[in-house]
């Protein structure tokens, strides 16, 4: 048997909002929160408007109610990014075996490394980062990823928490099943409901009847229920995690029109796996491949990340203008989509002000459409430019007929 591995989950504490206040010396010790411009809800709360009830995605207005003396900061994402890609730095110190899931989230493999207890390292790479960037992580540390990511973010802030091996199910049995990956808050009242409010209740029930209730995640959910999860932590090398998809067309094309149909249906998968991996991104760099074989790239970024694709459309005609300056026809084009962050939640509580009625609408609408896709196929919901393409691919005529600018849907 292979001896248990030691997998630390790292978690930045209210990351946007510490790293405005190491960045700012004013802003320590006070009410602050990061957010408020374009979708006016809270990005993240400094702990100190927390003790106060502001929330993450809660409505500014609603926060200003609830805390007067609140200062709003608007999100500098190029700053968070350079934090950090900082921090993990420090855990590429202790080991090459690091991935990073998300601006302020990631694993460590700790399991090979010669020196010292893992526990030491976990202590030693929190001090690092709060002696050096003046902000605080919470750490888990277990013999596998799920543990030590539950462990990492039940007691907030700056704390640790080791979930000795052969603890694993002892540890998760008496939390809320909604720690498990893919619970969200409908999910939970529907296993509440079915008597499974307690990890211990998924990790009990006969997986027959598990079946009924989660489908085919029954068996997975019911792994995790009891401390078991195998999979490994991947290191990503020096490349941060991204999503992205490429394509060779079958014969090299020139109609700008059908390129930009091909663009955005790959952002549009890209978008979906962000929001099933509930992560937002703020980068877009597209490739190009002329016939002669010649790579060009060009990347542009939103200012706020984002985990929908009608965010994304409007730089593709750009990216591709600008990338394609040679009249020559294209083999291939590419998409990634990088800078990840943590997708905000769904807000908390009855809407305030339209920016948020429309962001969250546009959640939930992007929500509802990636299940019926799940649960119907990938056919079951098409944008114009996927209709334009099926027309164009099965060779129906490509002159733009109810597809006139493919920008505009
Ligand atoms: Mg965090």
């Amino acid at each position: 048997m292979n001896p248990p591995r030691s997998i630390l989950h790292l978690d930045a504490d209210a990351f946007y909002a510490s790293v405005e206040q190491a960045a700012d010396s004013r802003l320590r010790g006070k009410a602050m929160a990061v957010g408020g411009e374009t979708r006016g809800v809270i990005s993240s709360a400094s702990y100190e408007a927390r003790a106060l009830g502001v929330r993450t995605a809660m409505s500014t207005a609603q926060a200003k109610r609830i805390c007067p003396r609140l200062i709003l900061v608007p999100g500098d994402f190029e700053k968070y990014e350079r934090f950090s890609r900082l921090m993990f730095s420090y855990a590429y110190d202790l080991t090459p075996d690091v991935e990073v899931c998300s601006i302020d989230e990631g694993y460590l493999d700790l399991s090979k490394q010669g020196q010292g207890h893992p526990c030491d390292s976990a202590i030693h790479l929190a001090k690092v980062i709060r002696d050096n960037l003046k902000i605080t992580i919470s750490q888990g540390l277990a013999s596998n990823k799920f543990c030590s990511a539950v462990a990492s973010k039940l007691k907030k802030p700056n704390n640790f928490i080791e979930v000795p091996s052969g603890t694993e199910r002892e540890f998760l049995a008496p939390l809320p099943s909604r720690w498990l990956p893919g619970i969200g808050k409908k999910t939970e009242s529907l296993f509440v409901g079915a008597g499974l409010a307690f990890i211990s209740d998924v990790a009990h029930m006969p997986l027959k009847d598990l079946e009924r209730i989660a489908g085919s995640s029954a068996s997975a959910l019911q792994s995790f229920a009891l401390g078991i999860d195998l999979r490994p932590v991947i290191p990503a090398s020096a490349t941060p995690k991204s999503f992205g998809e490429q394509e060779t067309f079958t014969s090299n094309s020139q109609d700008e029109f059908f390129i930009l149909a091909v663009l955005r249906s790959m952002t549009d998968r890209l978008c979906r796996r962000l929001r099933d991996e509930g992560l937002a991104a703020r980068t877009l760099t597209l490739r190009i491949r002329y016939k002669d074989m010649e790579d060009t790239m060009r990347s542009e970024s939103i200012h706020e990340p984002s985990p929908h694709e009608s965010d994304f459309y409007p730089m593709l005609q750009l990216l591709l203008r600008k990338a394609w300056t040679r009249p020559e026809s294209l083999r291939l084009v590419g998409v990634r989509l990088t800078n990840l962050h943590v997708a905000l939640p769904e807000p908390e509580l009855a809407l305030t002000g339209l920016p948020q009625k429309s962001a969250t609408e546009r959640l939930q609408l992007a929500e509802a459409s990636d299940l019926l896709r799940r649960r119907y196929g990938k056919k079951a919901i098409l944008r114009g430019h996927d209709l334009w393409l099926r027309k164009k691919l099965s060779g129906g005529k490509s002159s733009g007929d109810s597809f006139s600018d493919p920008g505009k849907n």
